[in-house]
């Protein structure tokens, strides 16, 4: 047996007694193939499965792009917009309350904005729109329409606007379930000239890392992850996760760390760009789960993983082991995030959210219960400090009897909270 074989062993099996891997551990993990990798995934599921059995939450949501404007320039967006632009949309009070209404009456529990940042700073265009409802930035407006859901609908707001300030964050709080930005990656060097983030003040790992820092502070059930496949070495990869767990370790306010995978699409500058292929995203999402422990939710948006054509890295005799999705609830996960029956993923409009009755049924074929949760996690409902008044009086005028519906299959996810 090698040296790295010796590790790969010693990491495994201190997982499987319950420790946690340390960040020499996960950087023998991230590199394993072939048999290793299959031993690295089947451990990654044994300790989601000892901490939450096999239970798979979902959030029912409505998708609003409150503006798709923005002052930075990702090398792999194709939401964003400059004024003027084919497309280029600001959401006025009507259009937010028209998608939450028709959410509400397809039972949607989730007002998901997500959106550009500080167009404002950039464009006067924006800062017209914004005098024309009255405001002076876009955080402003968006706390507007957070309290205007919360007064005039059953839905709970979750926002994602970019990097946040303390004072940003101190604001939104008070309107929001819970809250969220990508850290991506950790690595400064994909600020550089022809790297993805050049041309993104807003991307600078520094400044986001700061952000979910201060929303540790303010104990704020936080969303984040990386996104991987933009660029970043492995090593890399794993710094972004050690810095979100050094986070979530001195605050304890990071609900779910999301493994997202880049796509490649034809009117992006990184068009060319390889996609990471399903080993890659499994053995991510597998050394996610076993860095952070089998208490964090670890999640993999499913829209992103239908259509993958790699070989499959857990060859089986069992034909549906090949199904993308499998692989992925087989690798540790224990959430898909938002799926919509209404709105499209305005992040990646070309790939839509699998049909919610479908995905159950065929969850239950591989062993997994697909279970509803809230934008806020069932663990965070009654951890005190966590949630604003708006936000709780909200759920427990509007949601009481769905948390009691869902409780025997989420009970478990509160012991470990
Ligand atoms: S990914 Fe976000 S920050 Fe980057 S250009 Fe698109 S909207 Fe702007």
């Amino acid at each position: 047996m090698t040296l790295a074989e010796a590790e790969f062993d010693r990491a495994i099996g201190g997982s499987l007694e319950g420790k946690r891997i340390d960040d020499g551990d996960a950087r023998v993990l991230i590199r394993a193939g072939g048999d290793r990798l299959r031993a690295l995934l089947r451990a990654a599921a044994a300790v989601r499965d000892s901490a939450r059995r096999r239970t798979i939450t979902y959030s029912r949501k409505v998708f609003l792009p409150l503006t798709n404007l923005c002052r930075d320039f990702c090398g792999y967006c194709t939401f964003r917009r400059s004024p003027g632009e084919p497309g280029a949309k600001t959401m006025t009070p009507d259009d937010v309350m028209h998608i939450v209404r028709e959410g509400e009456r397809l039972d949607c529990k989730e007002a998901l904005f997500s959106l550009g940042d500080k167009p404002e700073l950039a464009f006067a265009e924006m800062r017209t729109t914004l005098a024309r409802f009255g405001h002076t930035t876009t955080i402003a407006y968006l706390r507007r329409m957070c309290e205007m859901v919360l007064e005039n609908s059953t839905l709970l707001p979750h926002t994602n606007p970019g990097v946040m300030t303390e004072e940003d964050l101190v604001s939104l709080r008070e309107v929001s379930a819970s809250m969220g930005i990508m850290l991506e990656s950790a690595s400064p060097r994909l600020l550089e000239r022809g790297g993805p983030h050049h041309g993104a003040p807003d991307k600078d790992p520094r400044l986001r890392l700061r952000t979910i820092d201060a929303a540790g502070r303010l104990q704020i059930p936080f969303t984040t992850g990386i996104l991987i496949g933009i660029g970043e070495t492995l090593d890399e990869r794993i710094d972004a996760l050690i810095e979100l767990r050094k986070l979530h370790d001195r605050y304890g306010h990071i609900q779910e760390i999301i493994i997202q995978n880049f796509r490649a699409k034809p009117d992006i500058r990184m068009r060319n760009q390889v996609e990471p292929g399903l080993a890659d995203l499994a053995r991510t999402a597998a050394v996610a789960r076993l860095l952070f422990g089998g208490a964090m939710n670890i999640q993999a948006p499913p829209n992103l993983a239908l259509d993958f054509a790699d070989s499959n890295p857990v060859p089986s005799a069992d034909a549906d082991a090949w199904s993308p999705l499998r692989v992925l609830l087989d690798a540790g996960i224990n959430d898909w995030g938002g799926i919509s029956p209404l709105t499209v993923d305005h992040i990646n409009p070309e790939r839509p959210w699998p049909h919610i009755d479908r995905l159950r049924d065929q969850m239950r074929r591989y062993g997994y219960e697909l279970c509803e949760r809230l934008a806020v996690y069932p663990e965070f409902l009654d951890k005190p400090g966590f949630l604003a008044d708006a936000p709780a009086a909200q759920i427990k005028t509007h949601h009481a009897a769905f948390i009691q519906k869902t409780t025997h299959q989420t009970t478990y996810q509160r012991e470990i909270g």
